[in-house]
């Protein structure tokens, strides 16, 4: 395991040089790329400049003329050898996501097995792009749907899941005969680099694949708006905070842009006094502390019933008081570092704010890791934090994108289901509870309110297979599974009159006299 600087960054360079990223792309930059686990600088990468940006973008465009009438089976050859590109570097990409983000290596390679996935379904749906055949109401008439391509689609992704978020959208949006320029964060230009390579790879390998097809946009939120208000991009998946998507909504919306919005979370837990226990603990210690709390999915607040309230909250304590937090790649740890001082700060912030409201905290402190420059310098590695809340007050409704849970007590299922929904966001929920009515009921209309509800698993984690996404200020984009497709396609209906008469719909008469 590499902990000195030099060896760190001879990995990165080992890594991306495999991946085939070319060193001129990461030594010359004014992007400055720190990997979370020691805080050391381990490349800079060039930004795009704005020209070369706007000509990605009118390429794109000029592919998409080509490839949106590519068969779209043959269209799915280029996703699965991207997949099988993917599949053949796992590790290196799954390494190199790890000392990118600092999640643990199991989460890195997680992450591409989750693209691999994505792929998979992708290749599979690129022969299954069906529209419905309607009943018409007029004789010798038939009525149907079809989808065609929409054009470029624009990619911007968060940190925090650096690669995943782009194959979710490119993946799709690829089979369904788009073109695909991606904005990857600025914290996150490595990993972006070396998927790109990877799509060149497989592009290479199938053939005749269009050039400027996929292009990769490195920069800042600058570059972002760039993306978002270019009248050839037409539809915008965004994925990061909310306060992006605030941003972002409004100007797509003035130019009648598509928006997929993946937005920030606020998560939470409903604990039954039927739940089993044991496996609502692990559940949840997943949820809340897996990728040190930074996932859009993370359990952020745990709404405990009162008569099991204390005994869970003594072993969730035992829990975190215990967990191994360090070096994401060494096998004893289950909590990496948080991403930089300004998440660290957050979180002490938000700590301070809920002391303020009058909870008590465990954990949260610094902690200080071998080999991470002693905890001094730029790696930021915290214990989990439990904050026992008497209600449900401002820092709670907020996300702090850090591993903070706030435990909240209720009576009954109708309390705890109302405080569930009582926050501005909708993303991700979940039941413990062994008990039929109880589930039934926080799935039902009268339920959760969020984009994705669980029973007896936790908030984190979701499988490609279904449509990904939340409510309210969670955006309301769904991706991935499911027919999230359809938002990469137009939809014509047509119908085709095979008979001698023109009748009218509604029985409307307009007889013209020839
Ligand atoms: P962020 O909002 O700081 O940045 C996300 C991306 O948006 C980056 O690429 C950034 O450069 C770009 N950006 C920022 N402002 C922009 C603007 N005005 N115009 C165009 N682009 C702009 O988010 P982050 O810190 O990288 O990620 C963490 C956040 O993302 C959390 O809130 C988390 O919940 C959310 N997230 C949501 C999902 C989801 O699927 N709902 C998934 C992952 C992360």
């Amino acid at each position: 395991m590499a902990t000195d600087t030099t060896a760190l960054n001879d990995e990165v360079r080992e890594l991306l040089s495999r991946l085939g990223v070319d060193e001129s792309n990461y030594t010359e930059g004014e992007l400055v790329v720190r990997t979370p686990i020691t805080g050391q600088v381990i490349a800079r990468v060039a930004k795009t400049p704005e020209p070369a940006a706007r000509e990605a973008i009118a390429a794109a465009q000029r592919a998409f003329l080509t490839w949106r009438s590519v068969p779209a089976p043959r269209r799915g050859e280029l996703v699965r050898a991207l997949g099988e590109e993917l599949r053949a570097e796992i590790s290196a990409l799954g390494r190199l996501v790890t000392i990118e983000t600092g999640k643990l290596l199991s989460e890195g390679c997680g992450e591409v097995q989750e693209m691999i996935d994505v792929c998979s379904f992708a290749a599979g749906l690129s022969r299954q792009l069906a529209g419905l055949t309607i009943a018409s109401e007029r004789a010798d008439h038939r009525m149907m749907e079809t989808w065609h391509p929409l054009g470029v689609v624009g990619v911007i992704s968060a940190f925090n899941f650096p690669v995943a978020v782009w194959s979710w959208n490119a993946a799709l949006a690829l089979v369904c005969g788009n073109a695909v320029v991606w904005k990857p964060s600025e914290k996150t230009p490595l990993t972006a680099l070396a998927t790109q390579a990877l799509f060149e790879r497989a592009a290479a390998r199938v053939g005749n694949v269009p050039a400027g097809l996929s292009a990769l946009l490195v920069g800042d939120a600058q570059m972002g708006e760039l993306l978002v208000d270019s009248a050839q991009v037409a539809l915008v998946s965004a994925t990061g905070s909310t306060a992006m998507g605030r941003a972002v909504a409004p100007r797509l919306a003035k130019r009648f842009a598509r928006s997929i919005l993946e937005l920030g979370g606020n998560n939470a837990a409903i604990v039954c006094a039927s739940a089993d226990l044991d496996l609502a603990l692990r559940a949840i210690a997943f949820s809340a502390m897996g990728t040190a709390g930074q996932r859009c999915t993370s359990l952020r607040r745990l709404i405990v019933q009162e008569t099991i309230y204390d005994d869970l909250v003594e072993r969730l304590k035992r829990v975190y008081r215990s967990v191994g937090v360090g070096d994401p790649r060494a096998s004893g740890t289950l909590v990496g570092p948080l991403i930089d001082a300004r998440s660290f700060a957050g979180m002490q912030a938000a700590l301070d704010e809920a002391r303020g409201a009058g909870a008590i905290v465990t954990g949260g402190e610094r902690v200080v890791v071998d080999g991470a420059e002693k905890g001094e310098g730029n790696a930021f590695y915290v214990r989990p934090a439990l904050v026992e809340i008497a209600e449900q007050a401002a820092v709670v409704r907020r996300e702090t994108f850090a591993p903070i849970l706030y435990v909240l007590k209720y009576r009954d299922l109708d309390e705890a289901i109302h405080l569930q929904n009582d926050v501005p966001q909708g993303l991700s929920s979940s039941i413990f509870t062994l008990n039929v009515r109880e589930a039934e009921r926080f799935l039902s209309a009268a339920g959760s309110d969020c984009g994705i509800a669980n029973v007896n698993i936790g908030t984190s984690g979701a499988e490609i297979g279904g449509a990904f996404g939340g409510e309210k200020e969670t955006g309301g984009g769904r991706e991935s599974g499911s027919d999230a497709w359809k938002q990469y396609m137009r939809r014509a209906t047509n119908t085709i009159n095979y008979g001698t008469d023109l009748p009218l719909a509604q029985g409307v008469s307009f007889d013209i006299t020839l």
